[in-house]
């Protein structure tokens, strides 16, 4: 199963990926967390991937 990770260093905490699937990442003291690694059931969090300006979010 694909599992997100955010590279705490890179995140801006901009809240796209929080904003496009609350259920995975959440914005906590500016930085992105993935609150749930498995709650992707559409895209294997492709979405997030794609749409975070500073490429923090992999797929593993
Ligand atoms: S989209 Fe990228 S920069 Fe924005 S909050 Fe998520 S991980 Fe951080």
């Amino acid at each position: 199963m694909a599992e997100p990770t955010v590279d705490q260093d890179l995140c801006i905490g901009c809240g796209t990926c929080a904003e496009l699937c609350p259920g995975v990442f959440e914005l906590r003291d500016d930085k992105s967390w993935v609150i749930g690694p498995d709650q992707c059931h559409t895209c294997d969090c492709a979405a997030a991937v794609d749409s975070c300006p500073v490429s923090a979010i992999e797929i593993r």
